[in-house]
């Protein structure tokens, strides 16, 4: 059989110059998943280059913070919703387009597998990274195309992700939340952020916030002593894989187990009653005996530890006293006394009652006492309700003026650089200020590989990033679109569309008859959300109890959000190695002809429930060599309805239903082979080019997807984009790179 020779690809950018394609822009649809810093750059750009149907989903409403960068914003918009605002203000300017918001948050239900399938390109500018893997496993089971894009400050990175073609969002591992380890910020800090994150998270929750929070990470310091721990902040958007390392690495086993001895000790001999108020106790006292517990008892404590100073100086204590003589200290109670007589609250700054006004300026190291004591004072006379219950927020004035005292006191202890105020803050609120010009870039790149999808010029698509030093004397840097990642937990397997109706049906119908019957799963572990079910060995009684009283309970009130439409279902089967997302789908007019089981499964199956073998790779190679004719009929199928865009993967599902009730497990397990080897051909080509032609950060997943990697992107087709790839790989020097990069002078210095 002969597989139809694929079409040469339109010339990239000549294509841009046809009427048909000015023609395709026009009618293409798409939607755009955020208006904000890159939505508002990107949907003024689509316009002008001529897209005429764009939908925009957008949660957020306008601040006043936004009209720097926001440019469809005005000042009248503030306070209303961001994606029906910027829909009426580009209309305004481009009446001919259609324009439809979205006041919502992408994840809602209604924005479902079908609601995808209606667009021709999905194009994120998203600022989280929640929102962004779950547009992109949606992108993935509608097959419709994701360019990504993020941007912080000057970084920034557009990325193209075609289904079994190039990596999914979720194939490469993005940056875990910036960690520190717990030992390296109680005992040992060398940066300014250590300080700082140790005075935000350690010491700011241990004077005024919850207990639990200092209990918690107290626990944790004194059980690991020196493992990894606390988080500090958030998904930046870009930027990825720069900064993203956790320094656990770092450390050699001395200085863990020396750390362990010392965080030992000092968790000993912490009692955290001594951080509380004593009954009476005047603040200024309070906070004085602080200050002398924690910068100099402790540090004193800590300089003892010798092996922890081997390879470094170790901490000097500071002495109140030297810092803050008697009359400056009387002088802080007579501010204290001012404040609580004018009723501060919530306003109350030690900085303006001590006359610093300049944000920018680092204070000397009598100055951080005086703060450090003042703002403590300060929260235990006019903000007393807050104590035991406050939470550090970047916003709150005084509690930065207290982190940042705090800090610059411990750095003083350490000979590590102290901060301004204004630079302490962005570094304990994680804030990297957005640039315009940035989203700017990002938004025109984004609008060039979308043409680029909708031309077909696919073996043009670049990932493209933008650096904040030159790079090669370039600052922003295109790369080819990279292979999927066979292994990966999103695309590196098949993911399956269940169409039951959620209001009637038990749990115990979806793990019987959906995940045991038709998935010819063992040991189930079901997760979606806040909802958890396992069964198998290992669990103790009292579990299993509480999970068999979950089975009678309909699918959409189950605990956790339930599984209702549009709910994504993790199957995973550690027995088997394998795992599989269903995308729920409540249905409710299913006919018995149409679902005589009740339901109704979409989607190819994926390979391999066979036990994994005990050497994963091997096992892999094996699973991808052997496609059958079958296998191979269902894969040109495929390619075909994928040419016309249009997908009728129910096919696959048919031929399941004919089938099932005969010698049910072995048919069943061949089907899956059948319908999944189609796929593998393409991953595991994938998997030859991908290894050598590019550096992979940590692979996050655990061993739980192994045999799940066979079953590569879906839609089969393996020997055409293998010859895609090909050419992808050898095509010469892209036109963007004449066009799209901007060359500058070597000796320019930031
Ligand atoms: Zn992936």
């Amino acid at each position: 059989m002969e597989a139809p020779k694929a079409p040469a690809e339109p010339s990239w950018p000549g294509v841009l110059r046809t009427k048909e394609f000015k023609e395709k822009i026009k009618s293409a649809k798409v939607l755009c998943v955020g208006a904000g810093g890159i939505g508002c750059e990107l949907l003024k750009t689509l316009v002008c280059t001529g897209f005429r149907n764009i939908e925009v989903i957008d949660l957020d409403t306008i601040e006043t913070s936004n009209l720097n960068r926001q440019f469809l914003f005005r000042k009248h918009h503030v306070g209303q919703s961001k994606a029906n605002t910027a829909a009426a203000v580009v209309q305004g300017f481009c009446p001919g387009a259609s324009i439809t918001p979205y006041h919502a948050n992408v994840k809602e239900g209604r924005f479902d597998v079908d609601f995808f399938r209606r667009f021709d390109l999905v194009l994120n500018g998203l600022d989280n990274l929640e929102a962004r893997r779950h547009v992109n496993r949606l992108c993935l089971a509608a097959e419709r195309p994701l360019v990504e894009s993020g941007t912080a400050g000057y970084l920034g990175q557009v990325t193209v992700h075609i289904k079994g073609r190039t990596e999914c969002f979720e194939c490469s591992a993005k940056p875990a939340p910036k960690t520190y380890p717990i030992c390296t910020l109680r005992n040992t800090p060398d940066k300014p952020i250590h300080t700082i994150v140790w005075a935000k998270d350690l010491l700011f929750n241990r004077l005024f916030g919850a207990p639990d929070a200092v209990s918690d990470l107290d626990d944790q310091a004194a059980r690991e002593g020196g493992q990894p721990g606390k988080q500090e902040e958030g998904d930046k958007e870009g930027g990825e894989g720069k900064e993203g390392a956790a320094e656990a690495g770092e450390q050699s086993e001395e200085a863990r187990a020396a750390a362990a001895s010392a965080a030992a000790a000092a968790a000993q001999a912490e009692d955290p009653s001594f951080f509380l108020r004593r009954d009476g106790e005047p603040a200024l006292e309070y906070a004085a005996r602080v200050f002398g517990r924690v910068y100099t008892t402790d540090i004193q404590r800590l300089a003892e530890v010798k092996e922890l100073w081997e390879k470094r100086p170790p901490p000097r204590a500071l002495h109140l006293d030297q810092l803050l003589p008697p009359a400056e200290r009387a002088a802080l109670q007579a501010a204290l006394d001012k404040a609580a007589e004018a009723g501060a609250g919530a306003g109350a700054s030690a900085c303006k009652l001590l006359g610093l006004s300049n944000a920018s300026q680092k204070w000397t190291p009598g100055q951080n006492a005086a703060v450090l004591l003042l703002a403590t004072a300060l929260y235990h006379t006019v903000r007393p309700s807050e104590v035991g219950s406050a939470a550090f927020d970047k916003d709150d004035l005084l509690a930065v003026e207290f982190v940042t005292a705090a800090s610059n006191l411990r750095s003083s202890c350490y000979g590590i650089p102290e901060q301004s105020l204004f630079d302490a803050k962005g570094m304990a609120g994680n804030i990297i200020h957005a640039i315009a010009t940035t989203n700017a870039v990002v938004s025109g790149l984004i609008v060039t590989e979308a043409l680029k999808i909708l031309a077909g010029c696919l073996g043009s698509l670049r990932n493209t990033f933008l650096y904040e030093v030159p790079v090669d004397r370039r600052l922003v840097v295109p790369a080819t679109a990279w292979e999927p990642r066979p292994s990966c937990m999103v695309c590196g397997k098949t993911q399956l569309t269940l169409r039951i109706n959620t209001k009637t049906t038990p749990l115990s119908g979806l793990v019987g008859a959906v995940i045991k019957k038709r998935l010819a799963v063992n040991s189930p572990n079901l997760m979606c959300g806040g909802f958890l079910y396992e069964e198998g060995e290992g669990l103790e009684e009292d579990e299993e109890a509480a999970y068999a009283a979950l089975l009678p309970r309909p699918l959409r009130d189950l605990p956790g959000g339930g599984l209702g439409h549009g709910a994504i279902l993790t199957v995973q089967d550690q027995s088997q190695h394998w795992g599989v997302d269903v995308i729920i789908a409540h249905t409710e007019d299913l006919s018995p002809d149409d679902a005589p089981e009740g339901f109704i499964l979409e989607g190819a199956l994926p390979t391999a429930s066979a036990p994994a073998p005990p050497e994963q790779d091997g096992g892999k190679q094996q699973q991808q060599e052997a496609p059958s004719a079958a296998a191979k009929r269902k894969a040109a199928a495929a390619v075909a309805e994928d040419a016309a865009g249009v997908l009728h993967i129910t096919d696959s599902d048919d031929d399941d239903d004919e089938q099932e009730g005969k010698e049910e497990e072995g048919q069943q397990q061949q089907q899956q082979q059948q319908q999944g080897a189609g796929t593998s051909v393409a991953a595991g080509a994938a998997a030859a080019t991908a290894n050598d032609s590019r550096k992979r950060p940590l692979d996050e997943d655990g061993d739980g997807d192994g045999a799940a990697a066979g079953g590569g992107g879906g839609g089969g087709g393996g020997e055409e984009r293998g010859a895609k790839r090909a050419k992808a790989e050898t095509a010469p020097a892209p036109a963007e790179d004449k066009d799209g990069c901007i060359v500058i002078d070597d000796d320019e210095d930031d």
